[in-house]
C-alpha cells in the first residue's frame, strides 16, 4: 500500500512538473532574456571586427538555428572593417514583420566623464545586449500570426558614430540597400533593458505603428514603461528603413545614465524590463 501511494504521488508530480514546464516553455521570460545578455557581455566588448563579435555571432546564429528559425548572415567591409548582419526568418506570406537590434558594441566609452576611462570599450549589456537579447528569447518563444513571416535581424555596425570617421546605423543601412522583399512593418529596440524602464515615443517614427505598439502596452498595464509622450528624436537603426518608406518604430530608453560608459552593466538591466518588452512585442505580433 505504501509502495503505490509513493508510486502515485511520483506520478502526480511528473504530470504536476510537465505542465509547468510547458507554461514556461511557450511564454516569453525576461529571466531567459537576461541570461541572454549575460551571454553576450561573457564574449567581452563586441566591436565591429573583433574576435568577441564574431564568437557573438555565433552564439546568435547557433541559438537561432536550434530555435528552428532559417539563418543567414550578410557579409560585407566598411572602412576595412567586416561586418555582418544576422538574419532569421520564420513563416509564410506576404506580410513581412521585422523586428530588428544591433549586436555591436561601441569602441569608446566617449560619455564617461573620468577622462582615464573613455578611451575603454563600452561593455553595452544595455546598449547592445539588451535588444539582442529580447531577440533571442524571441526566437525560442514567438508565434507567427497566419500569412505573416517574422524576421529577427541583429545589425552589426550600429555604435560607432563619429569614430574614425563612422556614421551611425551602418549595418542596417546596408540592410536596406540590398533589400529585394517589401516589408510589412518595422520594429527596432535599443537600450531596452534598463531597470528603470522608461520608454518614451520617438518623434521619426511612423505614428500609426507607434499608436499601435502603445495601446498593446496600455492593455498589458504597462503605461508606466511606455509612456505616450514624445520625448527625443534619436538617430539609430529606424532611420534607414524610414528612408525607404517603410513604417518603422524605434523603442529606446534614452534615459539611462550608463548610455556610453564602462557603467553600462548587467547589474543596470533588469529581467523585468526585458519582460515588458517581450510581453509587448509577443502580443502586437499576434495582432498582426
Ligand atoms: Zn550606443
Amino acid at each position: 500500500m505504501r509502495t503505490i501511494k509513493f508510486v502515485l504521488l511520483f506520478f502526480l508530480f511528473l504530470i504536476g512538473s510537465g505542465c509547468r514546464s510547458q507554461t514556461t516553455e511557450h511564454n516569453f521570460s525576461g529571466e531567459s532574456a537576461y541570461q541572454y545578455v549575460q551571454a553576450q557581455l561573457d564574449f567581452g566588448a563586441r566591436i565591429p571586427g573583433s574576435s568577441a563579435l564574431l564568437s557573438t555571432s555565433h552564439y546568435i546564429q547557433d541559438t537561432l538555428t536550434q530555435n528552428n528559425w532559417q539563418v543567414e548572415t550578410q557579409d560585407f567591409h566598411f572602412m576595412d572593417v567586416p561586418l555582418s548582419n544576422i538574419i532569421a526568418k520564420k513563416g509564410e506570406g506576404e506580410k513581412i514583420i521585422l523586428i530588428g537590434a544591433h549586436y555591436d558594441t561601441r569602441a569608446v566609452a566617449d560619455q564617461e566623464s573620468d577622462i582615464d576611462l573613455q578611451s575603454t570599450a563600452v561593455p553595452g549589456a544595455n546598449d547592445g545586449a539588451s535588444g539582442s537579447a529580447v531577440l533571442l528569447e524571441l526566437s525560442r518563444v514567438l508565434e507567427l500570426p497566419a500569412g505573416a513571416q517574422v524576421w529577427l535581424v541583429f545589425f552589426d555596425g550600429e555604435d560607432q558614430g563619429h569614430l574614425n570617421d563612422w556614421g551611425w546605423s551602418v549595418g542596417s543601412d546596408y540592410f536596406v540597400h540590398q533589400l529585394n522583399e517589401k516589408l510589412y512593418k518595422v520594429i527596432i529596440i535599443d537600450m531596452i533593458g534598463d531597470e528603470d524602464l522608461h520608454i518614451y515615443q520617438e518623434k521619426n517614427s511612423t505614428t500609426t505603428l507607434m499608436t499601435e505598439i502603445w495601446q498593446v502596452a496600455a492593455e498589458l498595464g504597462y503605461d508606466s514603461q511606455l509612456i505616450p509622450e514624445y520625448k527625443y528624436a534619436m538617430i539609430d537603426d529606424h532611420l534607414p528603413f524610414l528612408n525607404q518608406g517603410i513604417d518603422t518604430v524605434l523603442l529606446i530608453d534614452f534615459d539611462y545614465p550608463y548610455w556610453h560608459t564602462t557603467h553600462d552593466t548587467i547589474e543596470h538591466v533588469s529581467p523585468a524590463s526585458l519582460q515588458v518588452i517581450g510581453d509587448v512585442l509577443v502580443n502586437w505580433i499576434l495582432t498582426q
